[in-house]
């Protein structure tokens, strides 16, 4: 029974020594201190948070009769004096604990209802714990109720459940409610420090980190999952022992299944199915877990230091978090979770699973599957995609069978006059809705009639008048003008980088590379660049280990080799890029901001509606160059 050392060992045993339920335990402090005691209480929260633990502790403080045995009523119960070791110990007659949810439970409770005329044996009350309360049955719950209504002042109920709902309102309202809330990652782990100091165990950091996140805010779970855990690690708690017991679904199999659908990779989700399938790993586990990666990659992308130095797994979440949209990963988020339930109607689990993961390559945009969706089914991703037509990034996903031949200097000057052309359209710009609601959203309905008072105490429009009455000077008083932006950096000149980022977008153009080859392609630096009798070799750096694999290179190899029609050589090195065709790629969207931002800001119309109304402004992030 090695499991249940350390959450016996360690259950706190004064309101003190708890852990992450403040709120609670100042206000039962407060009402012990201040002898204002109520006849019943309810705890509710979910398993292993707390709810035997504060009834014990209750029970204690409104016995204990201090080491001299003298003492009252108190919030620091001494644990010395004989009911508070007999509570401990669990043989205080006057204090039962009860599990509705047993099958002996409902019998037990009119018994102990019967009980409950005579005065306590040995301590000033008693105390009745009923855990799992919602689970009596009606019968049970009318024979409290009278208990409850006219309770002798001896008798104290601690009500316990997971389920208030299921709770008669007629209980819950003769009952001082307290919610004990699941504990925060970082409290358990902070606890599980402190524990394992204390028991002299050494441990690696990420370990406790894992097996923090997988008690799931419950402390007792997080203490039995550490015994389990020091048992199979034989004294120790190394991180891969840990992340080996906690096992069923490695998040590498997680880690694999998104980048399959970040690169619509149809055959990869096939084999990763496969191999899940092959380890006997569940369908339904491997769900949660994609579901939970995909939660943190959300967090990620929202917040990019979410994830600190203590999770072991926060460079893995920002790197899949680059892979996708944030609108796509909530929508493969909300996917995964629906897919749990249709798991149990599939002809087996992981032919379900299968499936599920298809439709989230089906709603990938530009997939190949995606491609012979209606466009409105693509999602806004798609649409995004689409109002953007000049970014480098999109590529057919129909590799072209046989490429006319082209020199690098041909595609040098292709790709120039490619730039040259973004720049001549981004010279347009429109606004288009964005996720903030515009202001006219703020008004109510009415306020679009035109006999509403709202509008009538507007100023009139004067559409007669000039409009470059008052030019520019505006503009500087305006939210995001173009003087307090931060300026766009300027790369250095380097001949190497350009004659990578024009080699690239020919790969892009003819649909040579797709998918991750692209992505390695986008994310690497030239170094250098040579060209002799055996063909072009080319050096390159890239940040990312995840993009360095001998397959993507080989494929990135035959790619240049059929573009440039003669055989090629890749080196790839690690290392800090400054100067790649995704960087330069980023720059020129931003530099195409700018300047939408900037007509915008000095349209002759925008001034001057912005002169007209007070209050009156452009909404920052509105603006899209087309
Ligand atoms: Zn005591």
């Amino acid at each position: 029974m090695t499991s249940m050392v350390l959450a016996r060992k360690y259950r706190p045993q004064s309101f003190e020594a708890m852990v992450g339920q403040g709120h609670v335990v100042q206000a039962l402090s407060n009402a012990l201190t201040q002898q204002r005691l109520h006849h019943a209480y309810l705890f509710t929260g979910t398993r292993g948070v707390g709810k035997t633990t504060v009834s014990r502790i209750l029970a204690k403080s409104l016995n204990c009769v201090g080491p001299e045995g003298t003492g009252g009523i108190t919030a620091h119960p001494c644990g010395q004096c004989q009911p508070c070791r007999d509570i401990d110990s669990g043989r205080f007659v006057d204090y039962v604990e009860l599990d509705a949810a047993s099958n002996r439970g409902v019998e037990e409770i009119s018994q102990l209802l019967d009980q409950a005329v005579y005065k306590p044996v040995v301590g000033r009350f008693k105390v009745y714990m009923i855990d799992e309360v919602h689970m009596l049955t009606n019968h049970a719950f009318n024979a409290m109720l009278k208990t409850l209504e006219e309770p002798p002042e001896y008798l104290k109920f601690v009500l316990a459940t997971t389920d208030p709902q299921k709770v008669p309102v007629t209980v819950l309202s003769r009952c001082l409610q307290f919610n004990l809330r699941p504990m925060a990652v970082q409290t358990v782990l902070e606890h599980l420090q402190t524990v394992l100091a204390a028991e002299q165990i050494s441990f690696e950091q990420p370990a406790l980190a894992l097996l923090a996140r997988a008690a799931r805010g419950s402390m007792r779970d997080a203490l039995s999952l550490t015994d389990q855990a020091i048992a199979f690690g034989g004294g120790e708690l190394h991180e891969q022992t840990v992340r080996q017991m906690l096992g069923a679904v490695d998040r590498q199999h997680v880690q694999r299944i998104i980048e399959a659908v970040a690169s619509g990779d149809g055959a990869g989700l096939v084999a990763a199915v496969d191999t899940l399938r092959q380890l006997g790993l569940s369908a339904s586990g491997t769900l949660e877990e994609l579901a939970a990666a995909l939660q943190r990659m959300a967090v990620v992308q929202a917040v990019p230091q979410a994830f600190g130095a203590d999770d072991p797994d926060a460079p893995l979440w920002s790197e899949l978090a680059g892979l996708l949209a944030p609108d796509e990963t909530q929508l493969f988020y909300s996917l995964a979770l629906q897919g749990r339930a249709e798991l149990a109607l599939s002809p087996d689990e992981y032919s379900g699973l299968l499936m599920l993961l298809l439709r989230l390559l089906a709603f990938k945009p530009g997939s190949g599957a995606g491609s012979n969706l209606p466009p409105k089914a693509e999602g806004s991703a798609a649409r995004r995609a689409v109002a953007e037509p000049t970014a480098l990034t999109v590529a057919s996903a129909v590799p072209v069978a046989t490429p006319p031949r082209q020199t690098v200097r041909e595609v040098v000057a292709a790709a120039a006059s490619v730039q040259r052309h973004e720049q001549d359209r981004s010279t347009a710009a429109r606004p288009v809705p964005s996720a903030e609601p515009p202001p006219w959203d703020d008004l109510p309905v009415e306020a679009y009639d035109e006999e509403s008072p709202q509008l009538a105490g507007l100023p009139e429009p004067v559409v007669d008048e000039p409009v470059l009455a008052e030019p520019a000077p505006r503009v500087a008083e305006m939210p995001h003008a173009p003087e307090s932006a931060p300026p766009i950096p300027e790369l250095p000149a380097n001949a190497e980088a350009d004659r990578w980022t024009a080699v690239v977008q020919a790969l892009c153009d003819k649909g040579l590379i797709t998918a991750l080859v692209r992505e390695l392609a986008m994310q690497a630096q030239c170094l250098s660049f040579k060209e002799g009798p055996e063909g072009s070799a080319w050096r390159l750096r890239v940040e990312r280990d995840s993009l360095r694999g001998d397959g993507h290179r080989d494929r990135l190899t035959a790619a240049l080799g059929q573009l440039l029609g003669q055989p090629a050589r890749v080196d790839l090195e690690a290392g800090a890029v400054r100067d790649t065709p995704a960087i330069r790629d980023q720059l020129a969207r931003q530099r195409r901001q700018r300047a939408a931002e900037d007509l915008i800001q000095r349209d002759d119309l925008v001034v001057s509606l912005l002169n007209q109304y007070p209050g009156a402004r452009v909404v920052p992030g509105s603006i899209r160059p087309v």
